[in-house]
């Protein structure tokens, strides 16, 4: 098999590489988005595997334990209701912005995220635009009818009784509706995510380590379709490597940059 890595030339990291996206972006015709939680963390949220993120503090519930346990289910929604404030505090910030921007100006199709936060859909990218592989932590959803319940009344019960409600259609579990680990991915979002970027000529990443899979396949799928695959992320991951360009810096900063030099540009 031939290495990905011998046919692409690696990018290289200077002060200019957001200018060197902007251009990049500029000769696109078709661009897809792929964020995960590190384009939000500059709104406030912590990521995962960053220093200080979500994992050192606490161990996730998979989907079994939650289905198995009243126990996990009555830890996993007291951890959501401690997160609520921090969810609805949370405004887009000047990565998301740059990427409404692109959905806006026709460049960018669709946005992939991993993230849970609604971020995409608030700085104004309709929600057509955007496929959520890993669900949305800002409502619940009925596992077995897929009704739809708000947070806010899911906490009115669990604060009465002590337990939360099941629901009120089929009796099923309600759970946020997450793709926890463990649980199956969701259909129809895999099939548009698969579309989207069969179909795109630049794929751009911001903000993820690039380790949860099946969401991790996509940057390599839209190389292997011949796409041009950039890179935005503090550290390094680890499909670096497959990358035309990599940029190792904050996203706000260097999308605001890339945008601008794409407007330029264009004028
Ligand atoms: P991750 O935590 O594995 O990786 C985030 C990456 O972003 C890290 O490599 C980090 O270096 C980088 N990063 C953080 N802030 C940055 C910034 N301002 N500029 C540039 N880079 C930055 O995240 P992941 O790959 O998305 O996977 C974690 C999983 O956790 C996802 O599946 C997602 O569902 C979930 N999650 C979602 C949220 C959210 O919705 N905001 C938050 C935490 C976790
Ligand atoms: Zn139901």
């Amino acid at each position: 098999m031939i290495s990905l890595a011998a046919t692409f030339e690696r990018g290289h990291m200077s002060g200019e590489d957001p200018e060197r996206l902007g251009r990049l972006i500029g000769s696109s015709k078709r661009a897809v988005v792929f964020t995960g939680a590190g384009i939000s963390t500059e709104s406030g949220i912590p990521d995962f595997r960053s220093p200080g993120g979500i994992w050192t503090k606490m161990m996730p519930i998979d989907f079994d334990e939650y289905v198995r346990s009243a126990e996990a289910r009555r830890e996993s929604w007291r951890r959501r209701f401690a997160m609520e404030g921090s969810w609805r505090e949370a405004r887009p910030n000047a990565g998301h912005q740059a990427v409404a921007d692109l959905v806006s100006r026709g460049i960018v199709s669709h946005v992939i995220t991993q993230n849970i936060d609604n971020l995409h859909q608030e700085s104004g990218v309709s929600a057509e635009q955007v496929i959520e592989l890993h669900g949305n932590t800002r409502y619940a959803k009925c596992l077995d009818c897929n009704q739809r319940m708000e947070i806010g009344e899911i906490r009115a019960m669990f604060e009465e009784k002590g337990e939360p409600p099941d629901c009120p259609s089929c009796g099923g579990i309600v759970k946020t509706a997450t793709i926890s680990f463990g649980q199956a991915m969701p259909e129809a979002e895999m099939e548009r995510a698969e579309r989207a970027t069969r179909a795109c000529d630049l794929f751009i990443v911001l903000g993820s380590s690039l380790v949860v899979y099946p969401a991790a396949g996509f940057p390599i799928l839209a190389k292997r379709c011949g796409a041009r695959l950039a890179i935005v992320n503090r550290e390094p991951t680890e499909q670096d490597e497959f990358a035309d360009l990599v940029i190792h810096a904050e996203i706000g900063a260097t999308m605001g940059t890339a945008v601008r030099t794409l407007a330029w540009a264009r004028h």
